[in-house]
């Protein structure tokens, strides 16, 4: 097989579902070809290609001498590090193009919130069915690449796509999302220590040692069940306070644990402090945790 299809290094899911939907699609039209990845499926990815029954595609680290198509990427940077001794042959991505080719190429660049929404729409332009499985994968993305439409980059063609892939898919949009984000971003398997020290950082703040970590999950609940343990935890180490931000992307807020008095949380937040609390708009460390923080322990 010498027609390579891949996403970029360190792939999201976009970066799986992009190739193996147009690996799909280029095997329709007669054109042989074989959905690759530049590294393993993340948990999100992996989800969507067990929930629809489909197999991860194989991991490559050289095209030489091979005809390749990128998708969900076109910089040199981001693709296989021999990509100067493949054959270019077609770009498929929704990102500024950085590159130069010595030869006239395919490149097809679309300003959409994902790559598999220009694939949906190459389907639809080469009047190709959607099968269960693909319209699985593709909506997939296109939720994953939007935060199911709460990214700025979402177009209406984003969301026209996806209202006639979750019907062929069979799913709910919403409730699917809300269990592939879950999945994406669950801390299963690391230890409540691990937790909180995933993203750590310590400030000075008025001669008081605070850390402040941040983790980004939607598993909430799996998080918040064990609050006792993760107070014990956070109240037996040695910084005079500590606030551990648990960001749930989709509610746009973040829920606090936290080793200081309430009435500093409340104060620095705006919400009536108890362990585990819901701080609505509270997403950013820099630009949110750490300054008001800092405003009110000074
Ligand atoms: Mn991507
Ligand atoms: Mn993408």
């Amino acid at each position: 097989m010498s027609l390579l299809v891949f996403g970029h290094k360190n792939p999201d899911t976009d970066s799986i579902c992009s190739a193996i939907s147009l690996t799909y699609l280029k095997n329709k039209l007669g054109i042989e070809a074989k959905a690759c990845a530049l590294g393993k499926p993340q948990k999100e990815a992996l989800f969507a290609l067990n929930y629809f029954g489909v197999d991860a595609p194989e991991i490559i680290d050289s095209a030489s001498g091979k005809d390749v198509i990128l998708v969900d990427h076109n910089e040199k940077i981001q693709t296989i590090d021999d990509i100067d001794s493949a054959n270019l042959l077609e770009i498929i991505d929704h990102h500024k193009v950085d590159i130069t080719t010595d030869v006239p190429i395919n490149i097809r660049v679309m300003p959409v919130g994902c790559t598999c929404t220009i694939v949906y729409t190459l389907f639809k332009e080469n009047n190709i069915e959607i099968p269960k499985h693909i319209a699985g994968l593709l909506l997939s993305a296109i939720l994953s690449d939007t935060l199911l439409f709460k990214s700025p980059t979402t177009t209406e063609l984003d969301k026209k796509a996806c209202e006639e892939l979750e019907k062929i898919a069979n799913v709910n949009k919403e409730e699917y999302a809300m269990e592939m984000f879950k999945a994406g971003t669950s801390l299963d398997g690391y230890s409540i220590e691990e937790i909180v020290n995933m993203d750590f950082k310590e400030f000075n703040m008025g001669g008081k040692n605070v850390g402040i970590g941040q983790v980004f999950t939607l598993d909430i609940d799996s998080i918040l069940s064990k609050k006792d343990e993760f107070l014990s935890f956070i109240n037996s180490t040695n910084h005079d306070i500590l606030v551990l931000a648990i960001t749930d992307i989709i509610k746009e807020g973040s829920y606090l644990l936290y080793k200081a008095d309430d009435s500093i949380i409340s104060s620095a937040f705006d919400v009536n402090a108890n362990q585990g609390v819901f701080a609505s708009g509270v997403v950013s460390r820099k630009k949110q945790l750490v300054p008001n923080l800092t405003e009110i322990i000074k």
